[in-house]
């Protein structure tokens, strides 16, 4: 589908499935070469936006790795209110492991550096920041972000596990909003 509706709002094609695919075989490619057998690392997927990113991220993976879930929420509508709720906390130990935070996009960075932290006093080895899509351009704090699928402008996009509240998650492309039609 070319362009989509969401609510009140119209999005046109902005990353087709193919693409998206080929830039996490890439990534899943740089970390089989990055971790060795040895290390078994812990995959934390950060709920809800992730959910199809490590699903096809996981695929592509060819060393020893668990799999885990975590629940924030900082959205509202199409911005973020920099407050960040946990819904879905931490079941998991982490102490003296490496845990790899798996996002779906990295904006203000105020949701990494979060959990980058609340892993850090949870007492975690070493935490690795896995992105599906960054905004440079937003991205202004310290925590590294690792590993970076694919980096986008400031525009606020859906699909491929990305909603506009809470709609859209389903679509297999990436959605932009349509400013021009929006207006
Ligand atoms: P941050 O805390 O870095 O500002 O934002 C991170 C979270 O906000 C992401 O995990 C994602 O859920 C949401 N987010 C940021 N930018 C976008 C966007 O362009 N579209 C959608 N749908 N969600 C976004
Ligand atoms: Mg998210």
């Amino acid at each position: 589908m070319e362009r989509i509706t969401l609510h009140d709002k119209s999005f046109r094609i902005f990353i087709p499935h193919d693409k998206i695919l080929k830039s996490i075989e890439e990534l899943a490619a740089k970390m089989n070469r990055d971790f060795s057998q040895a290390d078994v690392p812990l995959f934390l997927s950060v709920l809800n936006g992730s959910f199809m990113f490590t699903s096809d991220l996981m695929k592509h993976l060819e060393f020893q790795c668990e799999l885990s879930f975590i629940k924030v929420s900082s959205y509202s509508g199409v911005e973020s209110t920099g407050e960040l709720k946990h819904i879905l906390g931490l079941n998991t130990d982490v102490k003296g492991r490496t845990v790899v935070l798996v996002e779906d996009i990295v904006d203000t960075g105020a949701t990494i550096v979060e959990l980058y932290s609340m892993l850090k006093e949870a007492g975690a080895a070493k935490v690795v920041v896995c992105t599906l899509l960054l905004k440079p351009d937003a991205y202004k704090r310290d925590v590294p972000i690792d590993y970076v699928a694919m980096k986008i402008p400031n525009d606020f996009i859906v699909g491929y596990g990305l909603d506009y509240d809470e709609i859209g998650r389903q679509y297999k492309d990436i959605y932009v909003l349509d400013t021009a039609s929006n207006q």
